[in-house]
């Protein structure tokens, strides 16, 4: 059984939330505000308790990590299935996913470094009905947090040990698992490092982030890099818009960034239509992925973590061809539908307008606030040419526990009960010509939370937090 919450309140709740302040300040548990200057960081928001989760469902979802990422490493392998896939989507959404494909068909014949890597999450969250972990999404593009979430275990976990929850401590220490992730994702850079300066037989090259202008979720960026570094690779950080005119390649298609051989291109930007503004954006990438340096990730790899792709899976079929037809994986699905003119599209058209309260409804978008819930649902079908619903995947709303934890924003402790979805990270280095895989791993988690209410939970957009766990039995 877990444990309730601890009660805090008057004198007790204002030490906690001060203690926890000066905690997450000095140890970087921070994000800047919009509008922020360069010195004025501020706590990132965060839950002040870490969220009870069942022991087995966590140690389910630690187990099939490596199998989540040797799966999507199936289907690149499976090129002409994929690019398919993706042929069929990019006839909807010609401007990103088209665009993304064009890029890829045109850099396909021009590709010499077939390994690539993927730092990946893979999102759950826990069914209340089932009782047992969903999957929410599979991220194979710049996944974040993964700096933070340490610090946020850490965090709480000092709380704990300081008796400012109850004294002498309320949760065991063993119960509160720090997250690995900020060293989990810098190791799974280093093997692109490693595996690229021993084929190019070199040394001394360095990690490339491509990030956004203005970004305010820096310091999760800053802590791997800062990981990485003390494994002893330096990085550098490039604006997505500023790389054709910083960076050279030279006659051997080998990467330079300020004179310095680039090993790995690390992007943290360049998955939302919005970031391909500049004349140049297209020309980036397609510059990129045809040079040496190890892609993370790959146009391919971007393009498999389409949610098309995460329906596709779903299909017992599908998951046989790729020997994962594993009850494991199997039992974090929920049903998710085409709304193409299939067997399946067509139930799903029909079902989405007799009970569209039991779905969400996702165009091929990533980064939070695409999504379309419930009752808007018929509404916004209606609004489009039924030959476009084609674009979008009807998934089946998952029912997650609710918890009286509250969340600190802006120095405000909310009060308003909140829902956790877990993270978990993956790294995979491989070959997406032979299937080689040369480096898979569990690479720690992620746990996100959001008042209950809000139907989606982005942190930076200012719907969530970012939590830790507490395990029980
Ligand atoms: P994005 O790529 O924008 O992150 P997601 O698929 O992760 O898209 O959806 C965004 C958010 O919407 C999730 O973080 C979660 O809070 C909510 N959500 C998505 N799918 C479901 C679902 N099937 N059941 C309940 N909530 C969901
Ligand atoms: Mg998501």
């Amino acid at each position: 059984m877990a444990l309730s919450f601890p009660d805090l309140s008057g004198a007790a709740l204002n030490d906690l939330v001060e203690k926890l302040t000066h905690y997450a300040i000095s140890n970087g548990l921070v994000i800047y505000p919009p509008g922020f200057k360069a010195y004025q960081p501020s706590v990132a928001p965060v839950t002040l308790y870490p969220t009870p989760f069942p022991r087995a469902q966590f140690s389910k979802g630690v187990a099939i990590s490596t199998k989540f990422n040797e799966l999507y490493s199936r289907v690149v392998v499976d090129k002409s299935w994929l690019k398919q896939v993706i042929a069929d989507l990019s006839k909807y959404d010609r401007n990103f996913t088209g665009m993304l494909y064009k890029t890829y068909l045109e850099a396909e014949p021009k590709i010499v470094q077939p390994v690539s890597l993927g730092l990946f999450r893979s999102d759950y969250m826990l069914d209340t009905v089932s009782n047992s972990i969903k999957q929410v999404e599979f991220n194979t593009v710049s996944v974040s947090f993964g700096g933070l979430s340490p610090k946020v275990g850490q965090l709480h976990s000092f709380l704990n040990s300081q008796g400012l929850y109850g004294r002498p401590q309320y949760y065991q220490e063993a119960d509160l698992p720090t997250s690995q992730s900020m060293d989990g994702l810098a190791k799974g850079l280093l093997e692109a490092v490693k595996y690229y300066e021993t084929s190019e037989k070199t040394a001394s090259t360095i990690v490339l982030f491509v990030v956004q202008p203005g970004e305010r979720n820096v310091f999760d960026q800053r802590a791997i890099e800062y990981s990485l570094f003390a494994k002893g690779v330096k990085s550098e950080r490039v604006e997505f818009d500023k790389v054709t005119s910083s960076v050279k390649v030279d006659s051997s298609s080998k990467l330079f960034y300020k004179e310095q051989e680039v090993a790995v291109v690390y992007y943290r930007s360049a998955y939302a239509p919005s970031e391909y503004n500049h004349p140049d954006s297209w020309k980036a990438r397609l510059l990129l992925e045809t040079t040496k340096a190890v892609k993370c990730p790959s146009l391919l790899v971007q393009l498999s973590g389409a949610k098309k792709v995460q329906q596709l899976l779903t299909d017992r079929a599908v998951l046989q061809k790729y020997g994962f037809l594993d009850e494991e994986l199997l039992s974090t699905f929920v049903r998710i539908y085409p709304l193409d003119s299939s067997e399946q599209g067509q139930i799903a058209k029909k079902l989405v307008f007799e009970h569209s309260e039991r779905f969400v409804l996702k165009p091929q978008r990533e980064g939070g606030g695409n999504n379309i819930y419930k009752q808007d649902i018929p509404g916004f079908l209606r609004s489009l040419d039924e030959k476009e619903w084609g674009a979008y995947i009807l998934m089946e709303l998952i029912v997650p526990a609710v918890h009286d934890n509250h969340i600190l924003r802006n120095g405000e402790v909310l009060d308003e009960s909140i829902v956790s979805e877990l993270g978990m990270f993956g790294t995979l280095l491989f070959n997406e010509t032979d299937g080689t895989i040369l480096h898979n791993d569990y690479a720690g988690y992620l746990l996100r939370s959001k008042t209950s209410t809000s139907n989606e939970g982005g942190v930076a957009a200012g719907f969530g937090c970012v939590d830790s766990l507490y395990l029980h039995d």
